[in-house]
């Protein structure tokens, strides 16, 4: 699901959050994990947002094939308008 921001231009890569919102994650992979950075299922399309006392899940994760990113929430300079309202960047379903 790979796809541009409309905002900042930015690669991405659409994943659904376990509430199944749509989240728009820079395409980039990160070798390292902090809290508020996403862990990606790619087999799944779904993601996490990590929080302090996940981070060290993450290495098991990364074994089963899990990817680590930024949300382009905290990267895109039009942040503001992705949380007003996710569903007009989200590709049709
Ligand atoms: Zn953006």
């Amino acid at each position: 699901m790979s796809a541009t921001c409309g905002s900042c231009d930015a690669a991405i890569t659409w994943a659904r959050t376990e509430r199944g919102r749509p989240m728009p994650l820079d395409v980039e992979e990160l070798d390292f994990a902090a809290p508020g950075l996403v862990v990606l299922n790619p087999a799944r399309g779904t993601c996490r947002v990590l929080s302090e006392g996940q981070l060290m899940l993450v290495a098991g994760w990364r074994e089963r094939g899990a990817t680590v990113h930024r949300s382009d929430w905290d990267t895109c300079p039009s942040a503001e308008q992705h949380r007003v309202s996710p569903q007009q960047e989200a590709p049709p379903l």
